[in-house]
Order: structure tokens, then sequence, then C-alpha cells
């Protein structure tokens, strides 16, 4: 299941990648269109050539493509998160080996050389974790860990919402 997130989901958008959810956002497609904002039309042309679901905060923009596109209800990242589970049955648990890079989308791998990396993170982080993994696309190369940050989505989706 493949997404496009609208302009006003970008803390949605990290979530969703880091989560392992194949995401593109809005605002990432600027360039491709050469539009800011990039129209209804567009994004929905994207979005059914790339076999893409639409999530949006915009009526609008889900009527036009009610056929496969989602709109979210109220306000709040954990909020949206129910409305996807509820929706797709989406599991939110966190797991480095199929997350994705919450900036660029691309996959991630694993460091293989713990080492080879000890200039790129503080010293207690590289004292305190074992496992990284960085962003596949060499223009990002964005470094990963399951550090504290991560353990407190969970714990907050785990208390949030009603599935295990
Ligand atoms: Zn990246």
């Amino acid at each position: 299941m493949k997404f496009l997130t609208d302009a006003m989901l970008g803390k949605l958008t990290r979530f969703l990648r880091i989560f392992g959810f194949d995401t593109i956002y809005a605002n990432d497609l600027i360039n491709f269109f050469q539009l800011d904002p990039v129209p209804d039309e567009g994004l929905i042309d994207y979005a059914k050539r790339n076999g893409r679901i639409i999530i949006t905060k915009d009526y609008a923009l889900y009527k036009h493509y009610k056929e496969n596109s989602i709109f979210l209800k109220g306000e709040g990242i954990y909020n949206y998160l129910k409305q996807l589970n509820k929706l797709f049955g989406l599991n939110f648990k966190f797991n480095l080996k199929r997350a994705r890079c919450s900036i660029c989308n691309s996959p991630l791998q694993r460091v293989e050389k713990k080492n080879s990396i000890k200039k790129l993170v503080l010293e207690e982080t590289y004292n305190n974790y074992d496992e990284f993994y960085q962003c596949l696309n060499l223009q990002c190369k964005k470094l990963y860990w399951k550090g504290s940050h991560i353990e407190d989505i969970e714990c907050r989706l785990s208390n949030t919402l009603d599935f295990d």
C-alpha cells in the first residue's frame, strides 16, 4: 500500500515513512510539476499513474478522487494514525529493517561496520547503540537507530490506539 500525502500532512508523512510505508509528500513534487503548490489535478494524476492512495485534509481534493483517497477528520498525528489503522488495518510497529527515510522516503540499509559512522553521530549515541541504518539515497544518507525518540512514539501509540 503506497500513499501520497497532501501539503498539510508533513508530520504524518514522516511518521508513515518511519513505520515503513512508502509515502510521497505533495511538496516533494513541486520540482516535478514546476508548480507550487502542486494543483489537485496534478496530485490526482500522479496518484493514479503510480498506484498511490491520497491522504488529505482537503475536502475538495478528496471529493475529486473519492475512489482512492482518504479524508482525515479532526487534528493531531495520533488521531490521524488511528483513522488509518481503522481504515486499512495499518500496523504501526517500528522496525528499522523496513523503515524508510523520514526525509526522502528511500529505503534504509544496515550499517555493516559500526566504526564507519563514528564521526557522524554523538559519542553517547555511538556508545549506547549497536544497530545503525542509513538512507540509501546518496544525496541524503541520513542515519537511524532505535533511540529514545522512537520509544516515546511507540509508547504513546500503544497508549492512544487500541491495537497491538
Ligand atoms: Zn533519506
